[in-house]
């Protein structure tokens, strides 16, 4: 069995583009999802520091249970959970992904920008 990790928005529309997405892109069977209402905001330095623990301990089981190698980290436009400018979440998406790779040295990160009925785009 092989996983992948997705930290990814809790909209149901974006969930499903992006579990097919990820089998292919990272060759995963399975893509354990993590989701809150836009997470990218959660790596920004003012939200809530505990948000971001609930996170990183889903991600450790992830990785060290299910020995997912890969994590994707997504956001998309209009998310209701963290309504700002696309450039903005774009920033955060950056800086989630720079978080990560330094928090997961071992495993690869990569961030996705998610459009409406659009296929991902790898970002960062
Ligand atoms: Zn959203």
């Amino acid at each position: 069995m092989s996983f992948c990790t997705a930290i990814n928005c809790m909209d149901g529309r974006i969930q499903l583009l992006v579990i097919p997405f990820l089998q292919t892109r990272f060759k995963a069977e399975f893509v354990d999802c993590i989701t809150e209402p836009g997470p990218v905001r959660v790596f920004d330095q003012t939200t809530d520091p505990a948000m971001l623990k609930s996170i990183l301990t889903r991600i450790d089981i992830s990785v060290n249970h299910h020995g997912s190698s890969q994590i994707a980290v997504c956001a998309h436009p209009d998310c209701s959970g963290n309504p700002v400018e696309d450039e903005v979440q774009k920033a955060q998406l950056k800086k989630a992904t720079a978080f990560l790779k330094e928090t997961y040295p071992a495993v690869t990160v990569a961030g996705f920008w998610i459009e409406s009925n659009q296929q991902p785009q790898e970002y960062c």
